[in-house]
């Protein structure tokens, strides 16, 4: 469309798509990074295409492949408990759907590809700090083992500037504009059901439900009986489970309201997200959640609330029997993720089965953790580097530096005498228990001192940090000899403590 009056914001009525074109960056861009795995396995392209003149242009929104359409999903929400009304990709243009070689249908979407009928207050951009955080944790989380939308490459202009209020005193200033490349295979969330019911749309509600169902869900939609109600029980359970992935890595989204909560499951929108460093339970990374809505210790609770807003959407188009049956597996959420994160913390533990106690087994050790500030992702992976009968050996304990301030606390010798029993009853080998353990306790995760640092150097176009993240997050489990170097998987250093993210973005 070459009407220039066509990206302003508006009330979009039964629609769940708008044609928007992007709006290319501009100035002199610069590839920032890319992620090798997702260019080759999802888009079957050569790592080496993303350094071409090219793709930084494809990144950058500067032309489509022929014949294609680019679109905005129209969408709403529940912000921090409250209904938002229309919210929408407001900077974000979803490139079409790509076939792979193995079959598998992706939908490329550019973020911060300029404004759209639902950018209501905002510039349709995206600058390089907020990109980076979202590039590099898609990947870093795919690899910590998160159900995740994913992220192919981040393309920054040295001319495109946006105002943005970065300080937390409020003073604004200019920063660069970035775009990231997104991949998921589609992007739908509780918000898109919820903007339908809301502005009485229940036809095109049901046609949206029905069309999910087809393309994504296609076991649902092959199988016996009742779609919809095996439909909520298959997006609840996957969003429940994805939510005991990131109890497990410490991860603490920010900003859980129903419209970054995904239809497929995935976790989606990394904004002002954060890794727990020295462990807290009530972590909030995000400084505009000032009652801590979306704590770390309150994410499950919060995604069972966000599933009863997905029922409540769907209500609509179900008969009263189908309500009903939808009412039995919500009752069923909240006990369903408690055993889940029971579980993940287990497995973390060496542990395969839930036993008695277990559940007082697994708060002792937090509690410990909080009461001597030792680290969350440290004391797991120190954990399964030491031998159980270690465990109080002061001269082990002192080349551990986390296990050393936990084994501080007045519980320790009890608590660790507890799990030399516990780990004596799984019948497994030394080294098998070790293996186990290494597998889901990770050496990096994208703590937020660590992207600082690698921010800060990209500012000024050396991207090298940034890229060196990208390659050990592909192997978050192994020792890498510069991040070592760099401190990673050592205390983090003082000027992080108590940092946190704002939504400016
Ligand atoms: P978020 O809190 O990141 O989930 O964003 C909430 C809503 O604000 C979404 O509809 C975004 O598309 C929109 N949004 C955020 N930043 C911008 C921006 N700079 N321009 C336009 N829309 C934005
Ligand atoms: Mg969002
Ligand atoms: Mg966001």
């Amino acid at each position: 469309d070459e009407n220039p009056e066509y990206n302003v914001p508006m009330a979009v009525k039964d629609a769940v798509f708008s044609k928007v074109p992007t709006e290319p960056l501009a100035g002199k861009l610069h590839l920032v990074c890319a992620s090798d795995d997702a260019l080759t396995e999802i888009l079957d392209l050569d790592p080496a295409v993303a350094e071409t003149e090219e793709f930084i242009n494809f990144v950058a929104g500067s032309y489509l492949p022929e014949g294609g359409l680019t679109v905005s999903h129209r969408y709403g929400g529940y912000q921090f408990g409250h209904w938002a009304d229309q919210l929408g990709d407001g900077r974000a243009h979803i490139l079409g759907e790509y076939v792979n070689s193995k079959g598998e249908s992706w939908q490329p979407q550019l973020k911060g590809s300029g404004e759209t009928p639902y950018s209501r207050f905002g510039d349709g951009r995206a600058v390089l700090r907020s990109s980076i955080r979202e590039m590099v944790a898609s990947e870093a989380c795919y690899y910590l083992g998160m159900p995740t939308t994913r992220a192919a490459a981040l393309v920054v202009s040295d001319d495109h500037k946006v105002w943005r209020d970065k300080t937390y005193s409020g003073r604004a200033r200019q920063e660069r504009a970035a775009i990231v490349m997104r991949l998921a295979r589609a992007w739908y969330r509780i918000g898109s059901l919820e903007i339908l019911v809301k502005r009485k749309e229940p036809h095109t509600l049901k046609t949206l439900v029905d069309f999910i169902i087809k393309h994504h869900f296609p076991e649902i939609e092959k199988s016996e009986g009742d779609k919809y109600v095996k439909w909520y029980s298959e997006v609840a359970h996957r969003n429940l489970d994805m939510v005991a992935t990131w109890q497990g890595v410490g991860f603490t989204h920010g900003v859980l309201n129903t419209d970054n909560v995904s239809l497929l499951g995935l976790t989606i929108d990394y904004g002002p997200y954060g890794f727990i460093d020295h462990y807290y339970h009530h972590y909030v990374p995000n400084t505009s959640d000032d009652i801590g809505r979306y704590a770390f210790n309150r994410q499950p609770e919060i995604l069972v609330w966000n599933l009863n807003k997905l029922a409540e959407a769907m209500e609509p188009i179900l008969s009263e029997q189908q309500k009903q049956e939808i009412k039995d597996i919500q009752a069923t959420l909240e006990d369903y993720v408690k055993t889940k994160v029971l579980k993940t913390y287990l497995l973390k533990l060496g542990l395969k089965e839930i036993k008695d106690g277990d559940e007082k087994f697994v708060e002792d050790l937090l509690e410990m953790m909080q009461l001597k500030m030792a680290d969350f992702t440290a004391t797991f992976r120190q954990l399964a580097e030491v031998r159980p009968q270690e465990l109080t050996d002061k001269s082990v304990l002192e080349t551990k530096w986390s296990l050393k301030k936990l084994s501080e606390a007045p519980n320790w010798d009890k608590w660790a005498q507890q799990y030399s029993i516990r780990l004596n009853k799984e019948n497994l080998s030394e080294d098998e228990r070790i293996a186990q353990m290494i597998k889901v306790n990770p050496v990096y995760v994208p703590r937020n001192w660590i992207l600082e640092e690698a921010i800060k150097d990209a500012e000024n176009n050396d991207f090298e940090k940034v890229r060196h993240l990208m390659k050990i997050f592909k192997n978050p489990y192994e020792v890498d000899e510069e991040a070592e170097k760099r401190g990673y998987s050592a205390q983090p250093p003082s000027w992080s403590y108590g940092l946190k993210l704002s939504c400016s973005s």
